[in-house]
């Protein structure tokens, strides 16, 4: 290799100085002839980078996509284990991705398609081109909404061929988010009962990214107690916020859950274009584990693993019980707040669970549009017609007694505009969508890659000449088959 190149970044590898027994020290496998698929401005920002600068040089081309090494890093794949589609999967790990490690501002930055790993087991180490876009897109579109997620700076393609279905080409996304700790990484040890180094990763993610648990008065002041309660809390937010915007992240594993309660592993995802609460977006989970309607329950089941995997640092199973059981409240009030945000609502009022309810259901009932209704709300709010939402639904009746009889009672005929406007984005990334930037970007062309960043990196905003990109699914958009294959 080259010498390393220097990005101006100062570096910290906290993770890689835990040791051994979390990780594997070693190099990404080089692609050639690489180029640029996307860049996020804005997640480029969060670490101090800025395209004029190393980043967007050929030697930021090389180093991303894993043909030089960068100053200062210490790349290394980590371990993990988890329960996948209900069942203990045993070790999994970082099969494919590569953290080069944590910059001085905290950022770890990952790169993830960037070849085999100890861990990568009867896999490639490679992500194809879709898959790539998809979750370089996604990334930036929930962070543009306000959902917390790991964040995509940039991704990279080769023409390199990588085997999946069909022959398809290789590219790989640069990850960056503070943490990329799993639940998974505490079952890992627990299930080896190695408790030294479970206490280890604990005590590092306590003292890290959760100081406050040092300090809990509550669980006779057992820190990790009041971490199970601290990621349960930032878990239920998390799953409001899905459930509220209409996202569906289609393999709820436990090595996908997030210890810092942030949306992760983008693969078979979907933001749902006509509302149906059994929605299933992956094309592999035929049982429907991992529906719609299912995750804000799954998201326990997984909080569930965590809780055993911490069980022998907390040490009573009461205070386990007690951490764990704040979930279900705390993920119900925050679901009810969002949707009072959604529906305009002043207030909290308790007849309000009725209505959101009413709501949610009128919607499937007519299979309407989830994202369109929602904003086209906001319209009318701001002074249109209701025309424009009353015309969504397949039953005008029904739509007529919900709101003569429930939305305009409680919100006096004055729904709250700006509230509903600020609650209710024009711009999701659809499946479709992204299948039009991956389309052309087989041609490279990557003008689609940017249109979206852009629009979704603001979608609460009306973009004019962007329209289009706010509308209808086309009738084909139902045929897109999405499967855990990336
Ligand atoms: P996922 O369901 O995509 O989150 O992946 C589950 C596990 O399989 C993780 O440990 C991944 O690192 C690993 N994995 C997925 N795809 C590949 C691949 N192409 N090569 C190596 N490991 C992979
Ligand atoms: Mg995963």
């Amino acid at each position: 290799m080259t010498d390393a190149t220097d990005t101006g970044l100062r570096w910290n590898n906290r993770f890689a100085a835990l040791g051994p027994a979390f990780s594997t020290t070693l190099r990404p496998t080089p692609l050639p002839a690489p180029y640029w698929v996307g860049t996020s401005p804005p997640a480029a920002a969060l670490l101090g980078l800025d395209r004029g600068g190393w980043f967007g040089s050929d030697a930021s081309l090389q180093a991303l996509t894993g043909n030089l090494p960068i100053a200062g890093s210490h790349p290394l794949a980590s371990v993990y284990s988890g329960h996948q589609f209900g069942v203990w999967a045993g070790q999994l790990g970082d099969g494919r991705a590569i953290l080069l490690g944590e910059t001085a501002g905290g950022w770890e930055v990952q790169l993830k398609g960037a070849g085999r790993t100890p861990y990568s087991r009867m896999g490639d180490g490679r992500a194809v081109l879709r898959s790539s876009i998809r979750e370089f897109l996604a990334s930036e579109a929930v962070a543009g909404l306000g959902i917390p997620t790991t964040r995509a700076l940039c991704v990279t393609g080769s023409d390199a061929p990588v085997y999946r279905e069909e022959a398809e080409t290789a590219a790989v996304v640069t990850r960056v988010a503070q943490s990329f700790i799993r639940f998974g990484h505490f079952e890992h040890f627990a299930a080896r009962d190695d408790l030294a180094s479970l206490r280890t990763l604990a005590d590092y993610v306590v003292d890290r990214y959760y100081p406050d648990c040092r300090a809990t008065p509550r669980y006779g002041g057992n820190a990790y107690a009041a971490l199970l309660e601290a990621v349960g809390l930032r878990t239920a937010g998390l799953l409001a916020q899905w459930q509220a915007v209409g996202f569906c992240h289609g393999v709820m594993n436990t090595d996908n859950m997030s210890i810092l309660g942030l949306t992760i592993d983008y693969g078979p995802f979907q933001f749902m274009d006509a509302f149906n609460p059994r929605h299933i977006c992956n094309h592999s989970d035929t049982q429907g584990r991992y529906a719609f309607n299912q995750q804000p329950q799954v998201a326990y089941w997984n909080l569930l693993c965590l809780a055993q995997a911490l069980l022998p640092l907390i040490g009573d199973e009461e205070h386990a019980k007690a951490a764990l059981g704040t979930y279900p409240d705390a993920f119900g009030s925050a679901f009810d707040a969002r949707m009072r945000d959604k529906l305009g609502l002043p207030d909290a009022a308790a007849a309000d669970r009725p209505l959101i309810e009413s709501t949610l259901r009128l919607l499937a009932q007519g299979a309407v549009d989830y994202t369109i209704f929602w904003r086209r709300l906001a319209d009318f709010a701001a002074g249109g017609e209701l025309a424009a939402v009353r015309d969504l639904h397949p039953d005008r009746d029904a739509f007529d007694a919900w709101f003569d009889t429930q939305y305009r009672p409680r919100t006096g005929g004055q729904p709250d505009a700006a509230r509903i406007r600020a609650a209710n984005p024009r711009y999701v990334l659809r499946n479709h969508l992204g299948e039009v930037a991956i389309r052309r970007a087989r041609e490279k062309d990557f003008s689609e890659v940017e249109t979206l960043r852009r629009l979704l990196a603001s979608p609460y905003e009306d973009h004019p000449g962007f329209e289009d990109r706010a509308g209808f699914p086309p009738d084909w958009a139902t045929s897109i088959e999405i499967s855990c294959s990336s």
